[in-house]
C-alpha cells in the first residue's frame, strides 16, 4: 500500500527509471556505453517502508550477493545497515541543501547511464576481509550486483564512480617537447593531451578492519571516533552491531593510463605513483614543495609505461598538508620562516609538531586498500621516495621492484629544505644530491 505522497513520488521516479534503462537497450552504444544496466528493469517494484529488513553486511565475503549492500541513506525507511552517510565530507553539504530548502529530503538518485565506462574487478583481494578495510569493493557495481534489493524499493548509493577523460598537463607537452615523450595517436595524442580511466571513491570503513590495522581495539577506535567529532555519530557507541562507517572524510581519485583490462593479470608491468593532495603546488605551483612536479613526474612514468605495453596509475588521497589542513600547514610555513636561523632541514619536522601535535596526520596504513581493490600485487616502478608509502604497501604483501625519486633538476629551489628533511628522516632519495644537513638550502 502506498502510504503518503512521498512514497507515490519515489514510485514515479523508479518507474521512469525503468522506462529511461530500457529506451537505453535500445540505443547505440556511445564509448561511455556502460557495461552494466544502473537502475532495476523490467522486475515489479514494490513500495519503500512497508515490510523491507535491513540487509546483513557481512564485509570480505566472496560474492556480492554474499556481502550485502551497503546502505547509508538518510530518507526515511531507507533499511540502513552501516553508520555515517554518503559522499564523505560533501555529507554536511547536502544537509545544508536540505536546511535551506533547496533538496528535498526524500530525494531518489536516478542513477541511469552511471554505471562504470570500464570494468573494475571483482579481484581476489575483495573477498579477503583483511585486506580491504576503507572502501567496498562493491561500490562502483551497486546497479549491478543489487538490482534485486533496488527493484524491491532499497535506496542503495555508489560510492566509487568509474568514467573516462583526457587530460592536458603542461609537463606532458613539454616532455614531448623537449623529445622524452612521444606523441602515439593512441594513449598521447598528437594534440599532447592524454587517455584515461578515472576513479572516484568515497571512504567506507570496516571498523574490525581499521582497528586491526591500527592495532587498537574495535571499542577505543568507536569511543575516539565517537568524541573526537563531539558525538556526531551516536551510533559509533550505540550500535556495536553495526561494522560499517561511512566517514565524513575526503576520498581519493585513481588516474589510469594504458588498458584496464590488464588490471590484476599478475603479469603486465605497473608503473604507480600514491599522491596525496597539496593544493598549493598540485594546483597552484606554489614552489616551497615538490608536490606537482612530483606528480608530473609521476605522470610521465605512467604514460611512459602504458606506452611501452604496460599500465600506470596515479592514486590521489585527499589528505591536505599531510592530513592535517591547509590552515595548520600555512600556519607551520610561516613558524619555519620566521625561526631564529631561519627555515631549514633540521627543524622542518619539528614545526608542524609544535602546530599540530604530530609530524604527520596521513597514516599509510589504509593507503595499500585502493591497489588491492585494483588486483595490484607487484608495482615495477614506484614514483615515490616515502619509506611510510613503500612500508605500508610491503606490509600489505605488495611487490616493490624500482623506487623512483623526484629528478634532481626538478626540485624547487625553495623546497630544497623540504627534500633534505626528508631525506635526514629516511626517504629514499636515488641519485639526490644531499647537502650537509643544518645549512639553509632555500638559495
Ligand atoms: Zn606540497
Amino acid at each position: 500500500m502506498i502510504a503518503s505522497a512521498a512514497d507515490k513520488a519515489v514510485v514515479f521516479v523508479l518507474v521512469m527509471q525503468v522506462l529511461r534503462v530500457r529506451n537505453m537497450e535500445s540505443r547505440t552504444e556511445s564509448s561511455l556505453g556502460p557495461l552494466f544496466d544502473s537502475g532495476p528493469a523490467g522486475v515489479p517494484l514494490t513500495p519503500i517502508g512497508t515490510g523491507l529488513q535491513e540487509p546483513t553486511l557481512k564485509w570480505g565475503a566472496a560474492s556480492a550477493a554474499e556481502r550485502g549492500p551497503v546502505i547509508a541513506t538518510m530518507r526515511k525507511g531507507g533499511h540502513r545497515n552501516a553508520i555515517g552517510t554518503h559522499a564523505g565530507g560533501y555529507s554536511v553539504y547536502r544537509a545544508l541543501a536540505i536546511a535551506a530548502g533547496a533538496l528535498p529530503r526524500d530525494h531518489l538518485a536516478d542513477l541511469t547511464d552511471t554505471a562504470p565506462a570500464d570494468r573494475i574487478g571483482p579481484h581476489p583481494q575483495w573477498a579477503d576481509p583483511s585486506k580491504i578495510v576503507s572502501l567496498d569493493p562493491w561500490g562502483h557495481l551497486v546497479g549491478h550486483e543489487f538490482r534485486d534489493f533496488l527493484t524491491r524499493g532499497y535506496d542503495i548509493r555508489p560510492t566509487i564512480a568509474v568514467t573516462r577523460a583526457h587530460i592536458d598537463v603542461p609537463e606532458i607537452r613539454a616532455a614531448i617537447e623537449a623529445g622524452r615523450m612521444r606523441a602515439d595517436g593512441d594513449i598521447v595524442s598528437t594534440l599532447g593531451n592524454v587517455r584515461v580511466m578515472k576513479a572516484a571513491i568515497d571512504p567506507v570503513w570496516y571498523l574490525p578492519g581499521i582497528a586491526a590495522r591500527f592495532g587498537v581495539s574495535e571499542g577505543k577506535l568507536r569511543r575516539d571516533l565517537h568524541e573526537q567529532t563531539a558525538g556526531m555519530y551516536p551510533q559509533l557507541v550505540e550500535r556495536e552491531d553495526l561494522k560499517v562507517f561511512l566517514p565524513p572524510i575526503g576520498g581519493t581519485t585513481i588516474y589510469f593510463f594504458g588498458d584496464p583490462d590488464k588490471l590484476g593479470d599478475g603479469k603486465t608491468p605497473l608503473a604507480c605513483r600514491v599522491h596525496d593532495e597539496c593544493n598549493g603546488s598540485d594546483v597552484f605551483g606554489s614552489d616551497i614543495c615538490t608536490c606537482r612536479p612530483y606528480l608530473a613526474h609521476g605522470i610521465e612514468i605512467c604514460i611512459e609505461m602504458a606506452q611501452a605495453g604496460g599500465i600506470g596509475v596515479v592514486i590521489y588521497n585527499r589528505k591536505e598538508g599531510r592530513a592535517l589542513g591547509e590552515v595548520t600547514k600555512f600556519l607551520v610555513y610561516n613558524a619555519r620562516k620566521r625561526q631564529l636561523a631561519g627555515d631549514r632541514p633540521e627543524t622542518y619536522f619539528k614545526r608542524t609538531e609544535c602546530v599540530a601535535g604530530v609530524p604527520d596526520m596521513r597514516f599509510q596504513e589504509l593507503m595499500p586498500d585502493v591497489l588491492h581493490w585494483l588486483g595490484i600485487t607487484r608495482i615495477h616502478r614506484f614514483a615515490s621516495m616515502s619509506d611510510m608509502k613503500y612500508d605500508a604497501l610491503v606490509r600489505q604483501g605488495i611487490q616493490i621492484d624500482e623506487r623512483v625519486a623526484i629528478p634532481d633538476g626538478m626540485i624547487p629551489a625553495d623546497a630544497r629544505v623540504e627534500i633534505e628533511a626528508k631525506l635526514a628522516a629516511g626517504y629514499f632519495g636515488g641519485n639526490i644530491r644531499s647537502a650537509p644537513v643544518g645549512r639553509a638550502l632555500d638559495e
